[in-house]
């Protein structure tokens, strides 16, 4: 009996499991790695044109499959089972990962093969569709987005083939794709958590310009703000909280309730399925208060160095985020950071 939570759904068509085999192009010296070899189809033929396979399988009874499949046979010496989740496990050096992906965890699957400390060659890797239409998409894109940003950062994605419902037992609900994933040699030397931390404010509202983004809520302003605190702190660099003349007590229309819970949604990638749009955000958690708030030379000083960023220094300010590409957001960056503005 298939566990459908576990993202069990073979691969019945033979000619599909030899395709994706066929575009990892494989060395004899490979060592590849394999996750979720479910009944171990495409792990009998990854053995037939790789040195080595480790397959971690969280299943047991999976797990005890693939390994009698092999057993007895040459091939057999050079599959190594790990018992366990993928995301949890140790992994070994491997030059190529293939996987029939169980679809919970796209996500993270991607995000620990990118930040292996000797990423692998490629990845060849299947997704439902949306997600793999996200992975590749493009500025413009209806489907462009956080995730397609920050893993283009870190790796080249490309389209390998489409893979109907039916090739797989029990069906699952939606389309397939496979992709390739080749990680950049050597990897961008840009800190992880600042690109992350800069992509997660420009996509809560994509569609807005990154003016709206970065100056139009209080919310992503007191966050710059607590960063830019944060980093004088660090730097030793004074700032002026004195009061401002006449305008200490700025008329306030939100209050913001930074909660545990939802924060902690925001952190990770365990949620690829939901639209950037809609993920738990600054302002869902937006209370609307009538109390006043005290503004003072800080937060002049913060919205000014963003309003030079953005109309300045980058001259991005009317251009959205969905249309921005990954140099947009690399001079964005450098342009904050500059500024004494970090994210992360
Ligand atoms: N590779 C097989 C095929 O193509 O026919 C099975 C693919 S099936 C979509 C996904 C497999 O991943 C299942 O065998 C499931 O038990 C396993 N799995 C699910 N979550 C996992 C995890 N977190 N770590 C490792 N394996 C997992």
């Amino acid at each position: 009996k298939m566990n459908t939570d576990l993202g069990q759904h073979i691969l019945k068509n033979p000619g599909v499991a030899s395709a994706i085999v066929e575009k990892a192009a494989l060395k004899q010296s490979d060592h590849v790695l394999e996750v979720g070899p479910g009944t171990g189809n495409l792990t009998v033929l990854i053995l037939k044109k790789a040195k080595a396979v480790t397959a971690v399988e969280m299943d047991p009874r999976m797990a005890a499959e693939v390994t009698k499949r092999v057993q007895g046979t040459p091939e057999g010496k050079r599959l190594k089972v790990l018992l366990g989740d993928v995301i949890k496990t140790e992994l070994p050096y491997f030059d190529v990962c293939i996987s029939n992906t169980p679809y919970q965890i796209s996500s993270p699957l991607v995000f620990k093969l990118l930040s292996l400390p000797t990423p692998p060659r490629t990845c060849i890797l299947m997704f439902q569709r949306e997600f793999a239409m996200r992975l590749f998409a493009k500025p413009g894109d209806k489907l462009y987005s956080r995730l397609s940003v920050n893993v283009q950062m870190w790796a080249r994605v490309s389209h390998v083939m489409k893979v109907g419902r039916a090739n797989f037992n029990p069906p699952p609900q939606v389309e397939s794709n496979v992709v390739r994933i080749e990680p950049k040699h050597p990897r961008p030397q840009i800190s992880y958590d600042e690109w992350d931390g800069l992509l997660r404010i420009a996509f809560v509202r994509k569609n807005k310009t990154l003016r709206a983004g970065f100056l139009g809520t209080t919310a992503v302003i007191e966050l710059l703000e607590g960063n830019y605190r944060l980093w004088c702190a660090q730097n030793d660099v004074p700032v002026d909280d004195s009061p401002i003349d006449g305008q200490t007590d700025e008329p306030e229309t939100m209050d913001i309730d930074q909660g545990g819970a939802e924060e902690e949604e925001w952190k990770g990638f365990s949620d690829p399925d939901v639209e950037d749009d809609e993920v738990p955000d600054f302002f869902q958690q937006v209370k609307k208060t009538r109390g006043k708030k005290k503004r003072g030379r800080v937060t002049q000083l913060v919205k000014e160095k963003i309003r030079r960023v953005l109309e300045d220094e980058t001259k991005l300010a009317d251009k959205r985020a969905r249309m921005c590409d990954e140099g947009d957001f690399l001079r964005l960056l450098y342009a904050f950071n500059s500024e004494g503005i970090h994210f992360a």
